[in-house]
C-alpha cells in the first residue's frame, strides 16, 4: 500500500514536471573568438600595383569606356551590359574555387547591379588601346576615383579595373592587361577588355586569363625575357601544359571559346605566378624569374 502511493505521487509529480518550463542548462563555455576584421587597403599600400594575388578581398571595377570607334548607351545595349556582369560572374565563381583548392580565402567583387559604386561610365578621345599610348588617359581617368573609398566601403584589400568596350564582331584590337611594372606611373592595374573581337564575344576564359595578368602571370604562348620564357619555354608550355588558361583561351574539348565556365586548366605554375602558392617545381626547373610575387 505504501509503495503503490510512493508510486502514485511519483507519477503525479512526474506529471507536473512535464508542464513546468523546461529550464536550459545555463552555457559555462567562454565566449568564442572574434576573427579580426580585414583591414580595407588603401592605395599607398600597393607594392605591385591594386591587383597584387587573389587573396582577401579584391574589387572589380567596371568602366563601360566610349572611345572614337565604339560607344556604350546602358539603355539600348542593356543585354550587352547584362552579359558582361554574367561572365564576370562566371570569373568570379571559378577565381574563388581555384584559390579555395589552394586553402586561400577569395572574395571577388564582380557584380555591379548588386553594387553599383563598381559601375563607371567615361570616354576617351582617342582609340583605346591602339598603340599603348592611351595607358595614361586611362591611369588619369582612373585617378578620378576615390578609390581609398571604395575599398574602405567594401573592406577590401586590392582592386582591378576592366575598362569595357562595346566593339563590333569585326574588332582587330586584342584584349591586353595593363599590370604592375616597376615604376609605373600609377598603381592601377586595368584590363583593356573589347567585349567582341575576331568575330567572337569574349568569354569568361579572357575575362579571367586578363585578370591573372594582372595578379602576376605572363603570357605562356610567346617569349618574354621578364620572366625568361624563352622560345624553347614556349614549346615547353604547348608540349606540357596545353591547356593551362595562360597558354590558351580556348575550349579545350570544342576548339571555341565556351561562354559558359571557365575549363582550361590552371597549372601550379599559374597559381604560383598569381600567388596562391609559394612554391612551383617548374619555376625552378625552367629557371623562370619574374614573379611578382617572389621577394628576392
Ligand atoms: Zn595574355
Amino acid at each position: 500500500m505504501k509503495k503503490l502511493l510512493l508510486l502514485t505521487l511519483s507519477v503525479l509529480l512526474l506529471g507536473c514536471m512535464a508542464l513546468l518550463p523546461v529550464t536550459e542548462p545555463q552555457a559555462t563555455a567562454s565566449p568564442a573568438p572574434i576573427a579580426p576584421e580585414p583591414k580595407a587597403g588603401t592605395m599607398a599600400e600597393f607594392d605591385h600595383g591594386s591587383a597584387e594575388t587573389p587573396a582577401g578581398t579584391t574589387l572589380v571595377v567596371s568602366v563601360f569606356a566610349d572611345d572614337r570607334t565604339c560607344s556604350w548607351d546602358m539603355t539600348r545595349d542593356r543585354a550587352t551590359v547584362d552579359e558582361v556582369r554574367r561572365i564576370l560572374g562566371v570569373t568570379e565563381a571559378f577565381v574563388e574555387s581555384l584559390a579555395a583548392s589552394y586553402g586561400v580565402a577569395c572574395d571577388l567583387v564582380t557584380d555591379f547591379e548588386k553594387h553599383p559604386d563598381l559601375l563607371y561610365t567615361a570616354s576617351f578621345d582617342r582609340v583605346i588601346g591602339s598603340d599603348g599610348n592611351e595607358d595614361m588617359l586611362v591611369w588619369q581617368y582612373l585617378d578620378t576615383l576615390d578609390v581609398d573609398a571604395l575599398l574602405a566601403a567594401h573592406g577590401a584589400q586590392h582592386c582591378v579595373f576592366y575598362v569595357f568596350l562595346n566593339t563590333e564582331p569585326g574588332e582587330t584590337r586584342a584584349c591586353a592587361t595593363r599590370s604592375w611594372f616597376p615604376m609605373m606611373p600609377y598603381p592601377y592595374e586595368f584590363v583593356y577588355l573589347y567585349v567582341r573581337s575576331d568575330g567572337m564575344t569574349n568569354g569568361p576564359a579572357i575575362y579571367t586569363h586578363e585578370l591573372f595578368h594582372a595578379f602576376g602571370a605572363p603570357d605562356y604562348y610567346m617569349s618574354d625575357l621578364n620572366y625568361n620564357i624563352t622560345d624553347a619555354t614556349v614549346a615547353y608550355f604547348q608540349q606540357n601544359l596545353p591547356t593551362d588558361l595562360m597558354l590558351t583561351c580556348t575550349d579545350p574539348y570544342t576548339g571555341t571559346y565556351n561562354m559558359k565556365h571557365v575549363t582550361n586548366s590552371v597549372s601550379e605554375l599559374t597559381a604560383f605566378f598569381i600567388g596562391l602558392t609559394d612554391r612551383s617545381e617548374l619555376y625552378d626547373k625552367l629557371e623562370l624569374w619574374g614573379c611578382e610575387h617572389v621577394t628576392p
